[in-house]
């Protein structure tokens, strides 16, 4: 069969054809910026017709700073026996989740580091600690990799790690520690952290158990574009099995305060790579922009390049902020943010069903 040429490629790919590694790559490296964002935009358009933007209301609540993996990228974590390393204690939990609630979240976003010594009883009481009396939280709540640690220090099977999770009140996984999904890349950023293969199958399993999850990509350091790419096929083939994806988050690399002395990803790359995230894959609904790392006006511009979500209010973040990059958008600032570039927002759960009836974008 003959290649497309690149004005094909881009008609029949935003007329929803699947398209392949060659054909991804050829777009990622030619296809015009605005090219390609209109590609995106007409998937996206097509999937989502309304013109209604969804984010969620919720609050990232880091439970532990303490790591044994010293992820090169990382500028959050802290060693064992650090000065500055932490555990959240009970009150302070419940303080962070009360106020989430009194700005109407609904959610929080529960990840720690890779903290040596605690048990499996401390993430189990933490979880029950919260479902007893905060019912109402959604709890979306530790990457992969923090879940494949656990096991290791338990002895227990990821399996067993998640079932127990999920009985003591786990709702739902956030898709972080991603990375990028290539041994390759991953030996050179984060060398002890979980590979490509066992971040894939903890999500396999969730999606098996029942659990929704995201699905993320952190890019802009040691990648090449084919890896780049790599990155997306795979979570397309899992999704293709499970369709346990709700959702694919990608953002950039924020290098300061970090051992990787790289430059910055410029907006242009980013966009482009959400386009394209778009194109690929076509069987997750839904695309998130990340104004924590690009700021809220490249974040309205990428919902023209594909995205159909603005992500979370998150009322506290500290891995990004530990980068000294610092965007702070309240629950109205967002819905100004997206009304402003013609939208209509619409607050919405982890699962994207809406709280309420979108607001008018006028
Ligand atoms: S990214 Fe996570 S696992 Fe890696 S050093 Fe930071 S806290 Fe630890």
């Amino acid at each position: 069969m003959n290649q497309p040429s690149l004005a094909e490629l881009l008609e029949t790919s935003a007329q929803g054809r699947r398209i392949h590694k060659e054909e991804a790559l050829l777009l990622a490296r030619e296809a015009e910026f605005f090219d390609l964002g209109i590609a995106a935009q007409a998937i996206r358009m097509r999937r989502h017709p309304e013109e209604l933007v969804s984010y969620v209301a919720d609050r990232n609540i880091n439970y532990s700073n303490v790591c044994v993996c010293a992820c090169k990228f990382c500028a959050f974590f802290r060693a064992p026996g650090h000065a500055g390393g932490y555990v959240l204690s009970r009150d302070e939990l419940a303080r962070k989740i009360e106020e989430t609630q009194a700005v109407g979240g609904t959610q929080i976003l529960l990840q720690g580091s890779h903290h040596p010594s605690l048990p499996l009883a401390f993430y189990l009481d933490m979880l029950a600690f919260i479902k007893a009396r905060y019912p109402e939280i959604h709890i979306h709540a530790f990457s992969p990799p923090e879940i494949m640690h656990i096991a290791k220090l338990s002895s227990l099977a990821p399996r067993e790690v998640l079932k127990e999770f999920i009985q003591a009140g786990l709702d739902s996984i956030p898709g972080g520690g991603a990375e990028i999904l290539v041994d390759r890349v991953r030996k050179l950023v984060s060398p002890n952290k979980c590979s490509a293969g066992q971040w894939l199958e903890i999500m396999r399993l969730a999606h098996e158990l029942g659990l929704k999850t995201t699905a993320t990509m952190m890019f802009g350091h040691c990648e090449t574009l084919e890896e780049r790419i790599e990155h997306l096929l795979v979570l397309r083939r899992l999704q293709d099995e499970t369709g346990g994806f709700t959702a694919f988050i990608p953002w950039t690399f924020q290098p300061d305060h970090t051992r990787l002395p790289l430059p910055k990803t410029t907006s242009i790359t980013y966009l482009r790579t959400l386009a394209l995230a778009r194109i690929v894959l076509d069987n997750i609904p839904n695309v998130q922009v990340s104004w924590v790392t690009m700021g809220s006006k490249i974040a309205q511009l990428g919902l023209f390049f594909g995205a159909n979500d603005f992500g979370s209010t998150m009322i506290e973040e500290n891995v990004v902020a530990a980068s000294g990059v610092h965007f702070r958008m309240s629950r109205s600032d967002i819905e100004t943010t997206l009304q402003e570039a013609g939208f209509r927002p619409a607050q919405r759960r982890m699962d994207y069903s809406l709280l309420e009836p979108a607001k008018r974008a006028d």
